[in-house]
């Protein structure tokens, strides 16, 4: 369910869209021109675009630096080496000061042109509006592949619903930024942690175009790395292997054991699986200690009714005025 409509009654909205690049010089200038006639004609929004040169190599901070240099409303930072897609991602939030903040692919297989629809959406009280890929067009068998099978697995795995189908290219709530951004983890999977926190999310499906120019920059241990992190941060299955493991193996050791009326049966399983169910067992505590340390906030309040003036109640709203007023496109 939505929250109520957001209306705003003595300022225009801000919308921040957050371009993650690395190596895209090749792209770079199409991608800025398309969102910016985008932009240009999203009536009722104030737009900053900030990109985040990720450790490029090939000029892309130049061709930023244009940007920057012709519109007010283009701010950017470049990290000092290449971080990865999710740092990239992370520091474009933190920079961002819009009320709403889209991020986006820097190669145009995310189309700058749905920007207006996911806005409406935030309009109407949605705090997430995640961008579905319905096709995927110019992506080799094994990506389509293995991003099908594994956004599957990790829904099953995973300790909470995930938005199926769907990378970072989507919209969120400043409240939703502001909760992201103040966590610790330290390995965030930016995907999973948007759905964690549990706010009103609602997607648009669309055809994902081909990468308009240059290589995919997601290499396969990018990719691995990419899944591996969404795997430990959304769920404690592979922690518990080693337990689960170890009971089956007691259990049929045990179970041998009585049929054949023979003790000895029990040596090797039993000595097997309790080594396994003492790892489960450390797993426990780790897996207690990595909650620890990620850090999420116990709960997230989504409503309240009444008692807003009870002394101590006041976790003041996010600040829906932006610090810095972006220039209008
Ligand atoms: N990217 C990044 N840092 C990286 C790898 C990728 O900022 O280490 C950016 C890249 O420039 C693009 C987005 O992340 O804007 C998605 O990367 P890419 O299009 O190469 O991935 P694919 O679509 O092939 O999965
Ligand atoms: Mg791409």
């Amino acid at each position: 369910m939505p929250r109520e409509r957001r209306v705003f009654n003595d300022r225009r909205p801000v919308l921040s869209v957050v371009v993650p690049c690395y190596n895209e010089v090749e792209v770079l200038a199409r991608t800025h021109a398309r969102l910016t006639q985008v932009l240009a004609g999203l009536a009722g929004f104030e737009c900053e675009q900030i990109y985040v040169d990720d450790g490029s190599v090939d000029g892309t901070w130049e061709v930023i630096n244009s940007f920057a240099g012709a519109s007010g409303s283009v701010r950017a930072v470049r990290l000092s080496r290449n971080f990865g897609h999710q740092a990239a991602c992370l520091a474009g939030l933190r920079e961002s000061l819009g009320d709403a903040v889209v991020v986006i692919d820097a190669d145009l297989q995310d189309p700058p042109e749905l920007i207006p629809e996911l806005a409406a959406l935030w309009r109407d009280g949605w705090s997430v509006v995640s961008a579905r890929r319905r096709s995927r067009d110019g992506e080799t068998l094994f990506k389509k592949a293995s991003a099908y099978a594994f956004y599957r697995l990790l829904n099953a795995l995973s300790d909470h619903s995930l938005a199926l189908d769907t990378g970072d290219f989507r919209l969120l709530d400043r409240e939703l930024v502001a909760l992201l951004t103040g966590v610790p983890d330290k390995n965030l999977y930016l995907r999973g942690a948007v759905s964690w926190f549990g706010l009103p999310e609602t997607s648009v499906t669309y055809d994902r175009d081909p990468r308009q120019a240059g290589e995919s920059k997601y290499t396969l241990r990018k990719m691995l790395a990419l899944s591996r992190r969404g795997l430990l941060a959304g769920s404690v299955a592979p922690l518990r292997l080693s337990a689960y493991l170890g009971t089956a193996v007691l259990t049929g050791g045990v179970a041998a054991a009585a049929v054949q009326r023979d003790v000895r049966l029990l040596a090797r399983p039993g000595a097997f699986g309790a080594h396994a169910l003492a790892l489960g067992v450390v797993g426990e505590y780790l897996h207690a200690v990595f909650r620890q340390v990620q850090g999420r906030p116990d709960y997230v309040i989504q409503d309240r009714l009444g008692g807003e003036d009870r002394p101590g109640a006041a976790s003041p709203p996010p600040s829906k005025k932006p610090v810095k007023e972006p220039v209008a496109l």
